[in-house]
């Protein structure tokens, strides 16, 4: 088959590989029909994540078919379509039985592209396949699915919940990119009173608008503390959701928080940043940190089923799966074509034709 290979810091090949197989009885082997790229995969091929060999298979997020299950596989069974999730679960150990699949001791967490092979591929090894798959309704078109694979989840379960929003709130999100737009998404769904978009891009914050946020900052040139504080009568957001990554918007978060308001960082960190408790001692500040576990992912299908979440705003591109590597490019240059996410389709996917027309027609 082919796949899109990381061959270590800055090389990537479309390859011939051979096909995945049932290795344990739990496995499950999926033709993939539809995939996308994950800033994640960018920072692998970075050489951020030395756990990452040359040599696997990139991609964390897809619905597939299923072609064939190990003896142990309950729950799916060839020609059912499923989501994958970005995190496979063991559902035996202790954080398993929790709900926690991110910290997953049994094998699970975050693997796909990262520890085993992933996604971006024509056909993929699912471990754990009745609990790391999701059947989803035949109304359902795969790009409807798809966002629920990381993006959605990750900024329900690690900003909004996480961040305990309540009706009437205003709500800080720092960071526009695809995490921080799926915030302002799901943030709607309890009604804040205002939802206030932070980022340095003025494109990613126009974005913003579009999907749902009321005020954008632009704190390139804008002091975000200050108008945040301005829109509060001078107390500071409810809410702040970190969707960055690098210590300065964490501490921008940590600013512009109400006393006795949530602070809920998503953004991945590879430096410290700065606590600053000779401030925050005495403001009753919660302050809360996590990875996606995607259980989260029945209830958000839910909401998308019944037309109350739409994330096909998402797709801005689409490419054939064989042109993952153009792909790449235009997503790792979102700064001028505009990408939030790239939508790679494979050549079989069911009812392809109608998908297409479907995605040409929400365009
Ligand atoms: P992205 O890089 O596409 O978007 C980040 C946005 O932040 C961009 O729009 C950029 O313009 C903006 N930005 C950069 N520096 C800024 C600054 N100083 N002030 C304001 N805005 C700034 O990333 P993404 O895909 O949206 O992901 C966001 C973060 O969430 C990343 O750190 C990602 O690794 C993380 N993430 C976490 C989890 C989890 O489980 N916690 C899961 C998935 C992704
Ligand atoms: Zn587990």
């Amino acid at each position: 088959m082919k796949a899109l290979v990381y061959h270590g810091p800055g090389q990537r090949g479309w390859d011939t590989v051979d096909d995945p197989k049932i290795i344990d009885a739990t496995d499950a082997i999926v033709r993939i029909d539809t995939s996308t790229i994950c800033g994640s995969d960018l920072h692998i091929l970075k050489g951020d994540v030395p756990e990452t060999l040359p040599g696997t298979i990139l991609g964390h997020e897809a619905v597939g078919t299923v072609l064939e299950t190990g003896p142990a596989v309950q729950s799916v069974a060839p020609g059912d379509r499923v989501l994958l999730s970005c995190v496979s679960a063991c559902g035996r150990c202790r954080y398993c039985k929790e709900g926690h699949y991110g910290q997953c001791l049994g094998g699970g967490g975050w693997i796909f592209g990262h520890t085993i092979n992933g996604v971006q591929a024509e056909f993929a090894r699912v471990p754990f396949a009745d609990n790391s798959v999701y059947k989803f309704p035949a109304t359902l078109g795969d790009e409807q699915v798809l966002f629920l694979a990381d993006i959605l989840p990750t900024a329900f379960e690690v900003g909004v919940l996480n961040g305990a929003i309540s009706p009437g709130d205003v709500v800080a999100i720092v960071g526009a990119g695809p995490v921080g737009l799926s915030a302002i998404l799901t943030a709607a769904l309890y009604t804040p009173g205002r939802i206030v978009a932070i980022d340095l891009a003025d494109t990613r914050l126009e974005s913003a608008l579009r999907f749902g946020a009321d005020i954008t900052i632009n704190n390139g040139r804008e002091d975000a503390v200050a108008l945040v504080m301005e829109l509060t009568d001078g107390l500071g957001a409810d809410v702040a959701l970190e969707a960055v990554g690098v210590p300065q918007t964490f501490e921008l978060a940590t600013e512009l928080i109400r006393p006795g308001g949530r602070v809920a960082n998503i953004g991945v960190h590879g430096k410290p940043a700065m606590l600053h408790l000779e401030t925050l001692w005495t403001r009753d500040v919660t302050i809360t940190t996590g990875l996606v576990d995607t259980f989260s992912i029945p209830q958000l299908l839910r909401l998308i089923a019944d037309g109350r979440l739409d994330p096909s705003l998402f797709a801005t591109h689409h490419y054939a799966l064989e042109d993952t590597m153009t792909a790449y490019d235009t997503f790792a240059d979102a700064a001028n074509t505009g990408a939030l996410k790239v939508v790679l389709q494979g050549a079989q996917r069911p009812n392809a034709d109608e998908q297409h027309a479907g995605a040409l027609a929400a365009h």
